[in-house]
């Protein structure tokens, strides 16, 4: 229920899992203790439990999400962590030879860029563009 939530703690730089809606809440809290992870949700259903922690998360819009996760788990928040995690993926992202891109991005964007980023995961190429801003304004915001 809360991927956007995820995607924009990727963003921020933080290792956060998502789990599918189809997902079973056995497996979920199987994977929170194999993966030391926190579950976050908006299930009221799912609780803490030996050895696993179940955050019910109030807000129902994603900047109230990510104010309230960034304050209840005092989770730093800098620039310097911004893009280190992939947005789609969870995966590391670093820096890659603009070369490697040469026919992978849209030639306007090669053009007019020199630095690129890959996701180690999925391959995902990035470039100082509109996430990047968004970003920004976010940290701003937090
Ligand atoms: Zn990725």
């Amino acid at each position: 229920m809360c991927g956007r939530l995820a995607g924009w703690l990727r963003l921020l730089g933080y290792d956060a899992e998502f789990a599918g809606k189809n997902s079973k809440v056995p497996d979920i809290i199987y994977r929170s203790l194999r993966e030391e992870r926190a579950i976050l949700t908006r299930n009221s259903k799912i609780s803490s439990g030996k050895g696993f922690l179940v955050y019910q998360v109030k807000s129902e819009n994603f900047f109230g999400q990510i104010e309230e996760v960034v304050s209840e788990f005092k989770l730093p928040v800098s620039e310097r962590m911004i893009f280190t995690r992939c947005i789609a993926c969870n995966g590391e992202i670093k820096i890659t030879d603009k070369e490697n891109v040469r026919n992978v991005v849209p030639a306007f964007v090669f053009q007019t860029h020199n630095k690129f980023y890959s996701c180690a995961k999925c391959g995902k190429i990035y470039w100082k563009g509109s996430h990047m801003e968004l970003a920004k304004k976010l940290l701003n915001k937090l």
